[in-house]
């Protein structure tokens, strides 16, 4: 898999400190604690590639990791900084809403957006503000229902059919013409989904 080659590059606290990268970058969103960290290891097969640092005032960056060979790398994966902090204070929590809104808006090399969402409660209204910001952009939003694990087998299918609902009435999808949003259940823990995330990552980088 070509994720598996992926190596942290550089963190990044401004949107003017946006590394001069020409290739095509995939970007992980989600509420925090949705399991986004462990996801990105979890794909990149690597033990602490993303740590998930559980103090808001260090998570407002965005980290960037090339994927590829190291000297000429085909893509990157940029890890946007979680959001849904009770805890930060205004001004924190500015920095990173226009920080992560900017980003969203005006990165053209940017070719999709992965949405982690706890399968146990999907869109939630941070979700769909994130949704909100950047649809208007055309591209593509793929959602992993993360931490299946906790749910039978039934509440799982459940959330991938409510999510997909939700998605499409908000997308509404043209008859024949691909979707934009889509959805997929997903556990690290028990690895599930790995391959269709894969793809749809690896599509993205390298069409
Ligand atoms: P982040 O804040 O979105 O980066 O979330 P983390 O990756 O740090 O995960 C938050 C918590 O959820 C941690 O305690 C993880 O161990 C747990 N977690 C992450 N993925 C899974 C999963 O697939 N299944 C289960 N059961 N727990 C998970």
């Amino acid at each position: 898999f070509l994720l598996h080659r992926s190596r942290f590059l550089t963190t990044v606290n401004h949107l003017k400190d946006l590394p001069a990268t020409v290739r095509p970058e995939v970007a992980f969103a989600g509420r925090s604690n949705a399991g986004k960290s462990t996801a990105i290891n979890i794909l990149c097969n690597q033990k602490r590639l993303a740590f998930a640092s559980k103090t808001p005032g260090r998570t407002q960056h965005i980290n960037y990791f090339s994927v590829g060979p190291q000297d000429e790398p085909v893509g990157y994966l940029v890890d946007l900084p979680g959001y849904g902090y009770a805890q930060v204070s205004g001004d924190v929590k500015f920095h990173w809403q226009h920080l992560l809104s900017d980003y969203l808006h005006a990165r053209h090399q940017l070719r999709g957006l992965v949405l982690l969402m706890d399968a146990r409660r999907p869109c939630t209204e941070l979700d769909m503000e994130l949704l909100d910001w950047f649809a208007p952009t055309r591209k593509p939003i793929h959602v992993l229902l993360t931490k299946s694990d906790k749910l039978t087998r039934q509440e799982s299918t459940l959330a991938l059919r409510s999510t997909q609902k939700v998605l499409d009435d908000y997308e509404q999808p043209v008859e024949g013409a691909p979707r934009l949003l889509t959805v997929q259940l997903f556990s690290s823990l028990k690895r599930v989904g790995l391959e269709q995330a894969h793809d749809v990552i690896e599509h993205w980088i390298a069409p």
